[in-house]
């Protein structure tokens, strides 16, 4: 089973969140095979961008999807990881053949520097004019190096665009797909008038932060992919005070979003003119998910009734047969 801890430390300013992904995720590959399957480094990447988007939306309150994506400028030309509120995850890639199987990230998204990655929130109930927030998340150090590593990338992000200290440590395979967070958390009142009687200081708060983001770092990708949470978290942080928080989130799961509704709509902003050549190309309209691999298919006369019932129905009802 797939599994999320979220986890804070006694006395310390510092949180933390461990995901395991693991039945979710081989079916997510799974699904994907019988279309040829992922590149060993596009799995890895993929698995990695999947387990930080689960650790990042799980630490945020938001009533909508949380999106990762890469548009690359290598082999890899496009990357999406994608949560909801309740967990559940779809990821999918796009990839021209011949990937090197030793590429590491920057062959594989940014050859000319031209990469770009980015983190949506896109509310469930969108108000009229809303837009999606969205965060640049950079591919290169201060100093304009390649950052090699995901976690790099958003943990710089996190630092830069959140102002949130935060250590990640990623890693994926075809039957895992894991992440570890750490996170300093916000201290309210430190530095202000609210602040004055802590009993401790910034400069302790700080020490503390460091001490343990040092232990996560120590994790290796191999002992994150290998060990069950437990037995994790107790080898890292076995003299920290940690505890686990029990929350009500449900268990990461694989779940697409699709249906044949959202087809049904986006054929209709084709238009009849674009679906009747179609048709008259192919004989039916088949729309694949990129996600799950369903297949939606409409011939003729559910063509004709996808624009005889627009006609018919008042605007906002969205009802296929
Ligand atoms: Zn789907």
């Amino acid at each position: 089973m797939s599994e999320l801890h979220k986890f804070l430390f006694d006395g310390a300013p510092v949180r933390g969140a461990l995901v395991r992904l693991t039945d979710g995720w081989r079916e997510l590959l799974q699904r994907r095979a019988e279309a040829g399957g992922y590149p060993a480094p596009v799995t890895e990447l993929l698995g990695e961008m999947t387990a930080a988007a689960v650790l990042l939306h799980s630490n945020i309150k938001f009533a909508g999807a949380l999106v990762l994506q890469i548009v690359g400028d290598g082999p890899l030309k496009v990357a999406v990881a994608e949560v909801q509120p309740d967990m559940a995850f779809r990821a999918t890639a796009t990839v021209t053949p011949g990937v090197d199987a030793a590429a590491d990230l920057v062959q594989l998204v940014n050859v000319h520097g031209q990469g770009c990655c980015a983190i949506t929130l896109d509310p469930r109930q969108r108000q009229p004019g809303q837009q999606p927030y969205q965060g640049i998340v950079p591919l290169h150090d201060a100093d304009g190096h390649a950052l090699h590593r995901l976690s790099d990338m958003l943990g710089l992000y996190m630092r830069q665009s959140e102002q949130l200290d935060t250590r990640l440590v990623l890693a994926a395979n075809d039957e895992v797909a894991a992440g570890l967070l750490i996170q300093r958390m916000p201290t309210a009142g430190l530095g202000n008038l609210a602040g004055r009687g802590h009993e401790r200081s910034e400069a302790d708060e700080d020490e503390d932060f460091r001490r343990i983001a040092t232990l996560a770092m120590s994790l290796t990708r191999d002992e994150l992919l290998r060990l069950d949470a437990d037995t994790l978290l107790h080898r890292l942080f076995w003299q920290e005070h940690l505890m686990r928080l029990e929350g009500p989130r449900s268990a990461p799961r694989f779940a697409c979003t699709c249906s044949r509704e959202r087809v049904a709509a986006m054929l209709r902003g084709l238009g009849p003119a674009e679906v009747e050549s179609i048709l008259a190309e192919r004989g039916e309209v088949d729309v694949g998910c990129e996600f799950c691999g369903q297949h939606y298919r409409f011939d003729a006369v559910d063509a004709a009734r996808l624009f005889l019932a627009q006609a018919q129905q008042p605007p906002g009802s969205d009802h296929v047969q």
